[in-house]
């Protein structure tokens, strides 16, 4: 687990899920276990990247 912020500061935790050869970058709104998988920020909506995440 990685975490990451939003550009609105909002922590966002990325797990790397690897299938095969392809690894996907997963996105979590709190943590592993406590959180739940999100595609979208939380707190201002934005659609999360992992190139756009600091
Ligand atoms: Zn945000």
């Amino acid at each position: 687990m990685q975490r990451r912020m939003c550009e609105c500061g909002r922590d966002i935790w990325v797990q790397y899920r690897i299938s095969g050869t392809v690894c996907r970058p997963v996105f979590w709104s709190v943590s592993l276990r406590a959180g739940r998988t999100v595609h979208v920020c939380p707190s201002c909506g934005a659609f999360l990247h992992i190139d756009a995440l600091q």
